[in-house]
């Protein structure tokens, strides 16, 4: 089949790889002028390295293994702590932080030259019952007999399906930054996760003596920003327990970038016809459970999995995809709703569920969240 992609992010690029190998004929259109070269990190968890390993692609040498994650108050008091390197040796797939252009460049690896095709935004997409167009902002169009929208969370491709309104701010917002942070925590293998009443403070080492770092403070769409923020985190978090404080003390206001975060209602049926979603475009949610990219590797490896199945009605197969994501999606979605200061297991009942008891809990909850085999019969 002649598909087109809308969007080269994650998804796009994910996706794209998947039905290349299948055989089918791929385009993929994206608005900017190159590939990405920036952003911050993001967490993969076994569940997107199971996926990145089938459409194999390696993280080897890229980013960072984490194997612990630590909840702590504060002023310091561990929470819980989970065992992530345990979890990971029974699903057989680790868990990585890793800077979003080396993901983007380790997704592109061996893909045709020409397969993205660059300073493409699209404008509108429409479909009768031999095919798809979609129209680009210089006026040219693309037809194909499927249209894939990965064009995350301002979607063009969702508005033309949806309509407006189907997207609303959520409660709070991030600020990020991946920088070369010189603590103890640096060099490690472990994830903070620090919650208090200001908001939520997350540490993570993303490779190469580099540190993300990011607070999650409330927000709407209406509050004006900080004229320093740096200075506005330092006033807010700076009297937390150590090592918030030493990051506080390192960064730079050049490091930092501010994201307002969105939520969408899940539908059981996403696309329409030829065109389906992937991505943020059909679940734009907050990341408090670091699984947006993850949930969106699932939807182009489930994705890819149904088009291979063949038959005489594609649209059969994108709806049977938009069926099999479902469950899992308004799981997470739900989930990643809460603002994650929000999410404070007092101390005490942190310590009395033992380590032995979290990995299987893990796992368990895990299993829920993905579509992958390997993973739902560890
Ligand atoms: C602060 C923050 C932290 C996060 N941390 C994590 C994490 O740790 N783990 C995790 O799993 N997820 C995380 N996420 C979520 C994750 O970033 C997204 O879920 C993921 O990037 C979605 O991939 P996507 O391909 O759907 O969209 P995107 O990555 O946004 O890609 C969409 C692409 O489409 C292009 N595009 C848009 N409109 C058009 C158009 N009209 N025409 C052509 N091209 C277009 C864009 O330029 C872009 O390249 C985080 C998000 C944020 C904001």
């Amino acid at each position: 089949m002649e598909i087109l992609v809308i969007g080269a992010g994650v998804g796009g690029l994910a996706v794209a790889r998947g039905l290349l190998a299948e055989g089918h004929r791929v385009r993929v259109y994206e608005q900017a002028p190159a590939r990405r070269t920036g952003g911050k990190a993001v967490l993969i968890w076994s569940n997107g390295t199971a996926v990145l390993n089938d459409l194999g692609v390696s993280l080897d040498g890229a980013g960072c293994r984490i194997d612990r994650i630590d909840a702590l108050t504060s002023d310091g008091r561990l929470r819980t702590s989970m065992n992530i390197a345990h979890a990971a040796g029974r699903f057989g797939f680790e868990t990585k932080a890793i800077p979003r252009h080396d993901l983007h460049q380790r997704l592109s690896d061996g893909l045709p030259d020409d397969l993205v095709r660059y300073g493409m935004a699209c404008q509108s997409v429409t479909q009768d019952e031999g095919g798809v167009t979609a129209t680009f902002a210089d006026g040219s169009t693309a037809t194909g007999d499927l249209l894939i929208g990965a064009d995350g969370h301002h979607s063009v491709v969702r508005r033309h399906l949806w309509g407006d309104g189907s997207v609303q701010p959520a409660t709070f917002g991030t600020w990020q930054g991946l920088s070369p942070i010189d603590i103890d925590l640096t060099g490690t293998n472990h994830h903070l996760m620090i919650t208090g009443r200001e908001g939520a403070c997350g540490l993570m080492p993303g490779g190469d003596g580099l540190l993300q770092w990011w607070f999650d403070v409330r927000w709407s769409p209406t509050d004006p920003q900080p004229a320093s923020p740096l200075a506005e985190l330092r006033r807010r978090f700076g009297h937390w327990a150590s090592p918030v404080p030493e990051v506080l003390a390192a960064a730079t206001e050049e490091d930092l970038n501010f994201f307002g975060h969105h939520w969408n209602k899940v539908r059981e049926v996403v696309g329409e016809g030829r065109i389906t979603l992937i991505g943020d475009a059909a679940h734009t949610m907050p990341p408090t459970l670091g699984q947006g990219a993850n949930q969106t590797l699932e939807d182009a490896w489930v994705l890819g999995r149904e088009l291979t199945k063949g038959g005489d009605d594609p649209a059969v197969r994108l709806r049977a995809y938009e069926k099999a994501r479902y469950p899992h999606i308004s799981l997470v979605s739900r989930m990643a709703k809460r603002n994650p200061a929000n999410l404070r297991i007092p101390p005490l009942i942190g310590r009395l569920i033992p380590e032995t008891a979290q990995t299987p809990l893990l796992a368990r909850f895990s299993n829920r969240l993905t579509e992958v085999p390997a993973l739902q019969s560890a």
